[in-house]
């Protein structure tokens, strides 16, 4: 059976015939299976951002490929826009993209581009604000909130559209040490309850080390581990 998830030779040239042209990815390969919790680490720079930015089809690769199922997700516009939905991205500082009147709009948004009907969409607002612990600010304006709940409501967004895998770029970023933790248990009790697949970028190894069963690290736009 071909892997949930498989990186193949993924190249990823930034302003390419520019003087500005950048290898971001050089040649990257990894695969992945359902169930895992895989962190990603490396210094800033190193290309990891990128890497994320590929798995759900938001950036194309200049050469190499990604296949979820073994169908490679740039094969036709269909599986393009299926990896949207099934590899759920929640980017770094997610909260400058929340913009509804309400934090249950918020996380909304997503199930509602899904064409999902309204009762759905209503059973997927209400879990996902549970495993952010935010039930209780469906109402509130997401400005109202501090730093760390606004990051939360964002997370919330990703999970309500069910993702079969949910990647999570420096989740923790810009955090005091609690806003921190309450994230992490988030994401710990919603692989927990869900059997997720989660890959998550971190600049803490000490993070890394203490939830995830499998770590990638990114150097100078390479792979440099798989462990
Ligand atoms: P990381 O997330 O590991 O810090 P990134 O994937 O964000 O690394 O960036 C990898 C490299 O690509 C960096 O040198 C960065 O400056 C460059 N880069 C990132 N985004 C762009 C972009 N939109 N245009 C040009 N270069 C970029
Ligand atoms: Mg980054």
């Amino acid at each position: 059976m071909a892997p949930f998830l498989q990186v193949k030779d993924l190249t990823h040239i930034y302003s390419q015939g520019t003087p500005f042209e950048h290898k971001a990815l050089d040649s990257v390969s990894f695969s992945v299976e359902r169930g895992e919790f895989i962190g990603v680490i490396g210094h800033t720079g190193s290309g990891k951002s990128t890497l994320m930015q590929h798995l759900n089809g938001l950036l194309k690769p200049a050469s190499g490929s990604i296949l979820l199922d073994g169908q490679d997700i740039w094969a036709d516009k269909k599986l393009t826009r299926q990896a949207r939905f099934r590899v759920g991205l929640v980017f770094q500082y997610p909260e400058y993209q929340l913009f509804e009147e309400t934090v249950y709009r918020d996380i909304a948004f997503g199930p509602k581009n899904m064409g999902l009907s309204e009762a759905e969409i209503d059973r997927r607002v209400r879990e996902a604000a549970e495993f952010v612990d935010i039930a209780d600010k469906l109402e509130v304006s997401p400005f109202d909130l501090s730093g760390g709940q606004k990051r939360r409501v964002a997370i919330a967004g990703v999970i309500a559209m069910e993702p079969e895998i949910l990647i999570l770029d420096e989740p923790t970023a810009g955090l005091d040490p609690e806003g921190r933790e309450e994230i992490l248990q988030n994401i710990e009790s919603y692989r927990k309850a869900k059997n997720a697949t989660i890959m998550m970028v971190s600049h803490s190894m000490n993070d890394v080390a203490r939830l995830t069963d499998r770590l990638l690290v990114m150097s100078g736009s390479k792979l440099a581990m798989d462990d």
